[in-house]
């Protein structure tokens, strides 16, 4: 009998880790590699950290991958997106608090388009097309940027940023000298 998976937990990038800031490239074809990425993306995602899952959406830059592939959590569960493409926004704007596995402890009102109309790849390698609203339209956009190298606190606008770079600095100084410790 062969041995059982052992669960595959990936390593977070942290901002501001330069991976974060590039461009993930195309999926050209869904092999087994591309299908066990997922699987670890998702099994990092829902890791349980203090009682609560870990997060909500994951993009492949933020594992060190640059392919796009991003993980969702939807009401049926984590569902892994390949070559997730915004067809089209909504023109009304919504606010909402967002936050990001690579950029632990800053939580910043984000306004974005209230939906999103995406079109992917799923798991079973069969093109999708849908609208998402409230939430989860939130979620994908927030993705779908990460694999674009743009990150949340980039869609504030620039006097709520200058607001938030004292923040951000602190918080980078923070994380390096955890990071070197
Ligand atoms: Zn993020």
């Amino acid at each position: 009998m062969p041995p059982k998976k052992k669960k595959m937990s990936l390593k977070i990038k942290i901002y501001p880790d330069p991976v974060l800031k590039q461009k993930a490239e195309k999926v050209e074809k869904i092999d087994q590699e591309v299908l066990d990425l997922i699987k670890n993306m998702k099994e990092t995602m829902t890791e349980e950290k203090e009682g609560k899952v870990k997060g909500v959406g994951l993009a492949g830059n933020q594992v060190g991958v640059l392919k796009r592939i991003i993980i969702v959590s939807t009401k049926d569960g984590p569902k892994g997106f390949i070559n997730p493409q915004v067809l089209r926004l909504g023109k009304k704007k919504e606010i909402g608090k967002e936050g990001c596995l690579s950029v632990p402890g800053l939580w910043l009102e984000i306004k974005r388009p209230a939906w999103v109309e995406v079109k992917a790849i799923n798991e079973e390698s069969r093109e999708v097309e849908f609208k998402a609203e409230g939430f989860l339209a939130r979620v994908l956009q927030h993705e779908i940027d990460h694999l674009n190298g743009v990150l949340f606190f980039e869609r504030l606008g620039l006097f709520e940023r200058l607001r938030v770079k004292r923040k951000l600095n602190k918080l980078i100084q923070g994380l390096k000298s955890n990071n070197f410790q």
